[in-house]
């Protein structure tokens, strides 16, 4: 066959690669109806959606992965998607911080974070318990903690050190409790962090309050201290949300766990219903029923 025959085979070959690619794609997910598009949700596209409606808490109180996503969010979280997107959201905290905040050089401008699934992952745990398909069991969980062997999320860390670098004040805000000071000092010095301005844990008086209520509450005392808090990081809305909130917030991906307080009492919701998040959130379905 001459040079021009071969071309042309070739050409051809791609063609119908190209097609029978483009059919396979087309006839498992999406059916193409004239003027009525329908689409044939398979698993990976169902998985996908539930994770959405997490991550932008649509889904509001869930307690585990559905059975049927374990595969899917085993692939996200072990393969490139998940640093993927934790570094994509690192990326946009450091644009903030250095293209918008004009540090005052007081030693009052303030970054929070959260630490589990923000500064350590604990993949290494729900990789032997389902990947988030198990009902959460505290205790399991709180035998991994003190084993301090959580390792760093690695976009985290990288912030973590531009932002100190940047001279920012770094507060580690988490729902751990004070019994855990130490192993979670222990952990985090482990895989590199250092130099925080205020590790904050839970205090006796703080058991059983709802994490959005208890966050709030002590933002509110760093900012009593003089501390402008110019971003939030963390991977549940309860890190970020409810008054006073931080300047801009940034919220990792985390499709394996939604904090529950087990024990949410009247005061709580008391609380709760006053709270900033939730005044945020009647304004926005006012006026959405408005428009
Ligand atoms: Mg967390």
């Amino acid at each position: 066959m001459d040079c021009a025959g071969r071309l042309s085979l070739n050409f051809l070959l791609s063609v119908l690669v190209l097609g029978l690619i483009t059919s396979t794609v087309s006839s498992q997910s999406i059916l193409q109806i004239p003027g009525n598009r329908k689409i044939i949700k398979d698993d990976v596209v169902w998985c996908e959606s539930w994770k959405f409606t997490v991550e932008t808490n649509d889904a509001g109180v869930w307690e585990s992965v559905p059975e049927k996503c374990g595969e899917f969010v085993k692939d996200y979280v072990t393969g490139d998607r998940y640093p993927s997107d934790s570094e994509a959201v690192a990326e946009k905290s450091l644009s903030y911080a250095t293209e918008k905040v004009k540090l005052a050089g007081d030693g009052k401008d303030a970054w929070v974070f959260d630490i589990d699934e923000t500064l350590l992952s604990h993949l290494p745990y729900y990789a032997l318990h389902g990947y988030g398909t198990e009902a959460f069991d505290e205790t399991s969980f709180d035998e991994w903690v003190y084993m301090a062997a959580a390792p760093a999320l690695p976009a985290s860390l990288k912030l973590y050190n531009s932002l100190l670098k940047l001279g920012f004040k770094l507060v580690l805000l988490t729902g751990r409790s004070e019994s855990q000071r130490n192993v979670t000092v222990e952990n985090l010095l482990k895989v590199g962090y250092k130099d925080w301005e205020r590790l904050i844990l839970r205090g006796p008086s703080d058991s059983g309050t709802l994490a959005v209520v208890y966050k709030s509450e002590r933002r509110k005392e760093l900012q009593l201290g003089g501390y402008r808090i110019h971003g939030c990081s963390g991977d549940q809305w309860s890190d970020l949300m409810g008054d006073p909130m931080a300047k801009r917030l940034f919220k990792l991906p985390n499709p394996m766990f939604r904090e529950i307080s087990s024990s949410r009492t009247e005061k709580d919701l008391l609380i709760l219903l006053s709270s900033h998040a939730l005044l945020i959130e009647l304004l926005d379905r006012f006026s959405f029923w408005q428009n």
